[in-house]
């Protein structure tokens, strides 16, 4: 079937893009679009032409799959060029989105007008490549490099409005957006206005220079985003055709680097990730009204998103201080994203009326799901789902947030283990994206189909999981910090394992995680498990040893590191040094230095052995799920993909052969587990 479809009214030439679900500028759609341009040029009666998005969206980005291969003729460049050579003008007609090469394909039109409420973007970058069909030289000559920059480097999206205000489009308007487009084109009929003939507005270099520093340290420096600095300066230093041609290459060269096929793998495993495997596949229970219990900082977080998502929240606590404590936090959430802008006051004040505080358990009657939020403690736990129980109505379905309890124990606790699952929500709860989806032995599939459903309703990114300790992350996360605590013993510092880790890409290294989040919440978990630990498993004690001493991390002043004036000091200090080297020598181990390329190794397979233990045990359901868990929740960098990512760019027999050596140095109880099962996509 053609994907753009063209009709003669009057004069004008209609072009509409069909190319569901968001008009990618395809192969088929840059044939039709070149055909179309050859028509108005060469039909006689015809005096301009109006580029449209049939259904929802203008063209709202690129087919990410072709990026991966040989790109086919005719490229975008060449659509863009058929439209600035053609003697008649043409109209953008925007709607929706337009993204990426529709953005570009919109700058190379006469003019664009825009519906209300478009949203105008390059997120290339974010996918690790540079836009490639002349946005970094069209964009700066109508906002300034500096604007350019800044929008190119972080991929935002903007208004219409903003849009408007940027000279990007040239009109906004409401009601029929084909109807105002066609008068625009007859009104243009005879001319022709190509932002290539513009110049790039002069600027202040300070200004220039402050986008470039602002963008480089948000954007860590990655290849794209120095890159796209230099396309876009280009813009007022070459003239057009050599700045395209720059651009060009540089985004040829940029779309098969592996960064750019570890942010594509990404993409397609988060939108992957929200989907049920078919088997599991139900129509979910419908949701109107959410009832999160304990208001602590999970629950006020949980509480929050749900409000922005437009649903009721019942918020209950076990008493009226905590209560109010609870309420407070939400109502600080809502007045300060008012007072920085973020938020219009009507909107705030909408959300928050949404919201009913109680200590009464009998509201739980009026809930749709029920999330319980309460202490990390199986009897606490308990004796709130034998509450809720007995108070929620019958079909709604009840969520625990544990972190690392058993969802079948607490499920059992209930007369309807079929309606129980765990949410393992993230924290910041109203920021972080990730959602882990516990099903349970009993968790009935509509069930199961209402977690993922409400996390797509919060803006969450769900991602299913089977009942183990620490579900998919957390397991994973602590083979991790049992691997660098290894480390620790064999001869590393906090610091070095830390900084070899940042330097990966990681957002923050193991130690300087347990500082912020206190120690103390491990140590409990630790004493709580010590007597069904085997004994010659290889326990690494130093954790323990600081918490004795009342370092229990940032809180306390001090952890691993110390904080004077809540800022952290960058190496140990004696004390920590002196437990570390007397826990080696307990152990018997002589220290060696441990270098940046050992540790990150040793890190990253412990992630990756883990993540081959965890899909064959199905508690993954597939390898990129465990990717997109540890992008979204641990800080693990986008641009490597994801430990599997990550594992399948190496060589095989050298993973096989690091993989026993780190058998042995992790000792007695460490699974190595067979790779094969996410090394074969
Ligand atoms: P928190 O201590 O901040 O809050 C817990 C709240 O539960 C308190 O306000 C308390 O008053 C309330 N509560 C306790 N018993 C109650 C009862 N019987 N009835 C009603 N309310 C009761 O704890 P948190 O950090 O918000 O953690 C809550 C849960 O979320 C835990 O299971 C935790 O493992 C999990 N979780 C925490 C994080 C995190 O980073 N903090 C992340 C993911 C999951």
């Amino acid at each position: 079937m053609s994907t753009v479809r063209t009709e003669q009214i009057g004069d004008v030439l209609l072009i509409e893009i069909n190319n569901p679900p968001i008009n990618a500028g395809s192969l088929t759609v840059r044939q039709g679009l070149s055909a179309a341009i050859e028509q108005l040029q060469t039909q006689p009666e015809l005096v301009a032409g109006v580029i449209i998005g049939g259904g929802t969206t203008f063209v709202a980005g690129s087919d990410l799959r072709e990026f991966g291969q040989p790109l086919q003729d005719p490229q975008m460049p060449a659509v863009i060029a058929l439209i600035e050579a053609c003697g008649k003008p043409v109209v953008a007609a925007l709607h929706g989105a337009a993204l990426g090469g529709g953005l570009e394909l919109a700058l190379a039109c006469d003019a664009r007008i825009a519906l209300n409420g478009t949203l105008l973007g390059l997120p290339e970058v974010t996918l690790g490549i540079i836009p490639g069909a002349g946005g970094t030289q069209r964009l700066p000559r109508r906002v300034g490099v500096a604007r350019a920059i800044q929008m190119v480097c972080s991929g935002e999206r903007i208004t219409a409005d903003k849009a408007l205000d940027l000279r990007l489009v040239d009109e906004v308007v409401a009601g029929d957006l084909q109807a105002h487009a066609m008068a625009l084109a007859r009104r243009l009929a005879g001319s022709k206005c190509r932002i290539r003939d513009e110049q790039v507005p002069t600027e202040d270099a300070a200004a220039i220079e402050q986008a470039e520093q602002t963008a480089l340290r948000a954007g860590k420096r990655r290849p794209a985003v120095l890159a796209a600095i230099a396309a876009v300066k280009n813009a007022a230093l070459l003239p057009i055709d050599e700045g395209l041609a720059h651009e060009r290459a540089v985004f040829q060269q940029l779309r098969v680097s592996t960064e750019a096929y570890a942010l594509r793998h990404q993409f397609f495993a988060e939108r992957e990730a929200a989907k049920l495997p078919a088997a599991l596949q139900a129509a979910p229970r419908p949701v109107q009204t959410v009832a999160v219990i304990g208001a602590g900082t999970m629950g006020a977080g949980i509480a929050i998103c749900a409000l922005d998502a437009g649903l009721n929240v019942i918020l209950l606590e076990q008493d009226d201080v905590a209560l109010q404590r609870g309420q407070q936090r939400v109502a600080e959430h809502y007045q300060s994203r008012v007072t920085a802008g973020k938020m219009k006051a009507n909107v705030a004040a909408a959300s928050e009326g949404r919201l009913s505080p109680t200590t009464d358990w009998a509201q739980l009657g009026r809930a749709d799901l029920v999330i319980e939020a309460v202490f990390e403690d199986m009897a606490v736990k308990q004796e709130v789902f034998r509450k809720i129980d007995a108070h929620a109505r019958p079909g709604a379905v009840l969520a625990t947030n544990t972190s690392y309890l058993d969802v079948d124990a607490i499920a059992g606790l209930t007369a309807r283990p079929q309606d129980v699952l765990g949410l393992h929500f993230f924290s910041p709860a109203n920021v972080m994206k990730l959602l882990e989806v516990v099903r349970g032995q009993q968790t009935a599939a509509d069930v199961l189909a209402t977690g993922m459903a409400l996390g797509k309703k919060l803006g969450k990114l769900p991602v299913l999981c089977g009942n183990t300790f620490g579900f998919i992350g957390n397991r994973i996360y602590n083979a991790y910090r049992k691997q660098c605590e290894f480390m620790l013993e064999d001869g590393a510092w906090p610091e070095d394992v830390d900084k070899a880790l940042t330097d990966f890409g990681l957002a923050m290294g193991p130690f300087a995680v347990a500082d912020l989040s206190g120690l103390d919440i491990a140590w409990r978990m630790r004493k709580a498990q010590a007597a069904s630990r085997d004994p010659r498993e290889r326990y690494v004690a130093i954790l323990d040893q600081l918490c004795e001493q009342g370092r229990l991390g940032r809180k306390t002043g001090a952890g691993y590191y110390r904080y004077p004036d809540g800022k952290q000091v960058k190496a140990t200090d004696a004390i920590v040094r002196a437990i570390i080297e007397q826990a080696s020598g307990q152990r018997g181990i002589t220290r060696r230095t441990l270098d940046a390329t050992e540790i990150q190794r040793r890190a990253l397979l412990a992630m990756v052995n883990e993540a081959a233990l965890l899909l064959a045990e199905g508690v993954a359901a597939r390898p990129s799920d465990i990717d997109v868990v540890l992008v979204q929740g641990y800080g693990f960098p986008r641009w490597e993909g994801g430990p599997v990512f990550w594992a399948r760019q190496q060589d095989r027999a050298q993973l096989a052969q690091d993989l026993q050596r780190l058998a042995g140095e992790s000792g007695h109880g460490f699974v190595v587990a067979d790779l094969s099962v996410l090394l074969n996509p």
